[in-house]
């Protein structure tokens, strides 16, 4: 009797708890496939089920993707031009940077290259279509800026004396400066290409990260913004502000 009891007891509970369910607001309408659940043979009834997981799936893949544009989109250090398809027929892609005229490359260069008497800016296509800046600030340093398109994509800074061409006698985008102070430069100036890069706007890009790069002429005679000192740590101040071009020594900038 005491089990009966238990039982009535559960099954009020189930049908009370089964009363304050709310019904699905969004029934998924699976069109005709609803039917397959109804197929009474039973190698076709996993068929459904499957057809369910697969949704959900999809479902999970919509909002995942969804989450990933928008952080991209977001992510200002974008330097392709990647769109979703749905978007892609609302508007062209918004610039193809990868893919300019030679002589859009040369003519922003030339520009570039009049901005400033001490700084001089020799560009070469040693590896095909993409242009190779060798850059001599002063007597200072000289640099290997590589382009992709109108991107740059890397950029090495030596010391003015060090070779800029490699055994082979072609100009070596990648071998490090032998000097330290050339090493944190080239790290930094790797660092300014990135903030500097807006593939909307990469006339203006450019020109920014040259302009920056050219306040390095004083690398040597300037002191830190901070400590007003000339060497900290038996550097000089290898960083330069973005937006002032004030110098700054790498363990000031914090
Ligand atoms: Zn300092």
């Amino acid at each position: 009797m005491k089990v009966m009891a238990d039982v009535k007891c559960h099954l009020r509970e189930l049908e009370t708890q089964v009363a304050g369910l709310n019904p699905p607001s969004n029934p998924v309408n699976l069109g005709n496939t609803g039917l397959l659940s109804l197929d009474p043979s039973p190698d076709k009834l996993p068929l459904y089920y499957q057809l369910l997981d697969c949704y959900t799936w999809m479902e999970k893949v919509h909002c995942y993707s969804t989450i990933m544009h928008s952080l991209f989109s977001g992510n200002n250090l974008k330097r392709s031009s990647i769109s979703l398809p749905y978007s892609a027929k609302r508007r062209r892609p918004a610039s193809l940077n990868h893919n300019v005229p030679q002589q859009q490359v040369d003519m922003l260069i030339q520009g570039v290259n009049q901005m400033f008497q001490d700084m001089t800016l020799n560009i070469s296509r040693p590896f095909g279509n993409n242009a190779v800046v060798q850059v001599t600030l002063g007597r200072v340093l000289r640099a290997v800026v590589t382009f992709k398109g109108i991107l740059i994509e890397w950029v090495v800074v030596r010391a003015y004396n060090e070779p800029l061409l490699d055994e082979d006698g072609k100009v070596d985008l990648y071998t490090p400066s032998q000097y330290k102070v050339f090493q944190k430069v080239t790290d930094n100036a790797n660092a300014a290409m990135l903030n500097f890069c807006s593939p909307g706007f990469s006339d203006l890009s450019i020109r920014s990260f040259f302009t920056w790069l050219h306040s390095f002429v004083s690398l040597f005679t300037d002191v830190c913004k901070r400590c007003s000192n000339h060497l900290h740590n038996h550097m000089p101040p290898t960083w330069r502000e973005f937006r002032t071009l004030d110098p700054v020594h790498e363990e000031c900038k914090a």
